[in-house]
């Protein structure tokens, strides 16, 4: 028997038990049982309830305001049950996000004196996109930073406060560019603060734009789910920048700027005289439909993508009798998007392709290890599994068209020719792809703690980040500090 009861601010309990002593059973329990003063929960699950009981304790106070405004906020925006279970898991996510930043504190200022004089070593000068795009040679499709040199390091700065984060943003930042996954939302829960973060920079006039990894998604799509999720009817796809579309403008660039430019209707050659328009070139994709639909719309002929009819196995003899000498085994490029459907099948066959096609383009949507899903992080491989496959069976290496790569800076670039890049904040969850992206374009970085990063991952680093993994300039728990309290 498990019995609690308060009196006087002090908490006296007695076990009887059934029931699941998570987070969410803690605050659920107290809610609803703290009138009879009596706690019900299976003896074996007793330490840790009392664990969670003393964060939730101890927190309640401060967080019964934010509770009870976000249980409001949606009550009065929407009926739907996604948005109810987001209040949850947003509180959730909350309180393990600043959780993180007490173990950054703590790190960071006991071990401020060693770090002071940290070195790392990170790439050379920065060039500016578009000045790049400017001195672009044509057969130099691929600029690649090489050259490295070794600086003192400063460790991040860390917000915790509304003032401090939303001051700086309003002083020195022009342009916020968001990643999504673990930084708005993670999978179909709200990540604290996110709706009224973008809304509130949108109101001082800031341009934001949201730049993800995702590739199962076109423009269109995330302009969707975002006006969805964040519960904002003011958000265009000019704005969104998804690896499948930064995947199809590449290819355009590479594949359709090369074919002869299509005659104009002025032009005195009768068309009966022209020799007959090139066949559109063709991508074979290891993806989504979305990934697909984005290259078919930018000219391509797409084939591969979502095969739910065909088996997931490949014999030594199907793949000795697979037929790859018709047309249709002649291939421009092949794309790897994450591929929930990925199978040894796929591999066969795209490993045989570039094969058959060695001047064929391999272009990875982007390199991402896994991602989190669900509010209790659970990892999800993510596309640079089926890319390293790929590489490792066919002997090449893919060109990478995500974060952080600057193939897609150069997009950027090019789509928004007025970016003042050294007034612009980019805000990931990831020191590998989004940090790295934000850090080497010269741009400011945040990152926050709703997605992959750990306290531990940073300690790892300690006052100094890698080439791969940099520090940012910026650490806050969430999103939501960077625009003023209301
Ligand atoms: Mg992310």
């Amino acid at each position: 028997m498990f019995r609690g009861g308060s009196r006087g601010g002090t908490i006296l309990m007695t076990i009887v038990c059934i029931g699941q002593p998570s987070w969410a059973f803690v605050r659920a329990t107290f809610a609803q049982q703290r009138a009879s003063n009596t706690i019900s929960l299976p003896r074996r699950h007793a330490p840790r309830f009392i664990g969670n009981a003393v964060r939730f304790l101890s927190s309640s106070s401060k967080d019964d305001s934010t509770s009870s405004s976000s249980t409001a906020r949606t009550a009065t925006t929407t009926s739907s049950s996604i948005f109810t279970r987001s209040s949850d898991a947003t509180n959730r996510m909350k309180q393990e996000a600043e959780h993180q930043m007490e173990l950054l504190q703590d790190y960071y200022s006991s071990n401020a004196a060693t770090f002071s004089t940290a070195t790392t070593t990170k790439p050379t000068s920065w060039t500016n996109p578009q000045r790049e795009l400017l001195h672009d040679s044509p057969t130099d499709g691929f600029p690649t930073t090489t050259a490295t040199t070794t600086t003192t390091t400063t460790i991040p700065t860390l917000w915790t406060t509304h003032e401090e984060a939303s001051t700086y943003v309003e002083e020195n930042i022009d342009t916020v560019l968001f990643d999504c996954d673990g930084v708005l939302y993670r999978t179909l829960d709200l990540c604290p603060g996110a709706s009224e973060c973008v809304q509130g920079l949108l109101n001082q006039g800031k341009q934001v734009m949201f730049v993800t990894n995702n590739a199962g998604v076109n423009r269109r799509q995330l302009s969707a789910k975002l006006s969805k999720l964040l519960q904002l009817d003011c958000l265009t796809e000019d704005q969104m920048m998804s690896s499948s579309y930064s995947c199809a403008q590449f290819l355009q660039q590479q594949l359709l700027q090369l074919l002869p430019a299509p005659s104009s209707s002025s032009s005195s050659t009768s068309s009966s005289s022209l020799p007959p328009a090139p066949p559109p070139p063709r991508v074979h994709v290891i993806g989504s439909a979305g990934l697909c639909d984005e290259i078919a719309s930018h000219g391509f002929t797409v084939t591969g993508g979502p095969r739910l009819d065909e088996p997931s196995s490949m014999t030594r003899e199907e793949l000795a009798a697979y037929d790859f000498d018709d047309n249709a085994q002649v291939v421009d490029a092949i794309v790897v998007g994450h591929d929930t459907d990925f199978t040894f099948r796929k591999l066969a066959i795209a490993s045989n392709l570039l094969l058959r096609n060695p001047n064929a383009l391999l272009v990875a949507t982007n390199r991402d290890s896994f991602d989190l899903v669900g509010d209790d992080g659970r990892q999800i491989p993510g596309n640079g599994c089926m890319v390293q496959a790929l590489e490792y069976c066919s002997q090449r290496r893919a060109i990478n068209v995500g974060k952080p790569s600057r193939e897609l800076a150069r997009l950027v670039a090019l789509d928004h020719p007025t970016l003042n890049w050294s007034r612009a904040l980019f805000v990931g969850d990831r020191l590998d792809t989004d940090i790295r992206f934000g850090n080497d374009n010269g741009m400011k970085s945040l990152l926050v703690m709703t997605g992959v990063t750990t306290a531990n991952t940073l300690k790892g680093l300690g006052g100094k980040g890698t080439v791969e993994e940099p520090l940012p300039h910026f650490i806050a728990p969430y999103i939501g500090l960077l625009t003023k309290k209301e």
